[in-house]
């Protein structure tokens, strides 16, 4: 057995955007985004899906905001291991991370 099963702590690495970005698809929804890679902190592969909040206000003409560069979606492991100290309303191991979204 190869498996790591670490014990769920909430942590965010530098390298965590890094090194999941470096290895994930990153796909358009109706809604936002959805990253799918491996978790950089257990290394299981799981999908997030980043709805996109700025899409709420009404298209009202060309007042509306424009959004900005550099948008940042925050990424949580959603892993469907099961690791020891999650709590019952979480899922995967905890780590969290940020991802740059180009916007268009
Ligand atoms: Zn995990
Ligand atoms: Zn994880």
């Amino acid at each position: 057995m190869t498996e790591q099963c670490k014990e769920y702590a909430e942590v965010s690495l530098a390298t965590y955007g890094e090194t999941f970005a470096a290895d994930c698809e990153v796909t358009e929804t109706s809604r936002g985004i959805r990253f799918a890679g491996k978790c950089p902190r257990c290394s299981t592969f799981m999908t997030y899906d980043w709805v996109e909040t700025y899409t709420r206000t009404t298209h009202s003409g060309p007042s509306a905001p424009a959004v900005g560069d550099g948008e940042q979606a925050v990424i949580l492991c959603t892993c469907p291991k099961s690791h020891e100290g999650t709590p019952p309303d979480e899922e995967g191991c905890g780590a969290y991370w940020r991802m740059e979204v180009a916007a268009e």
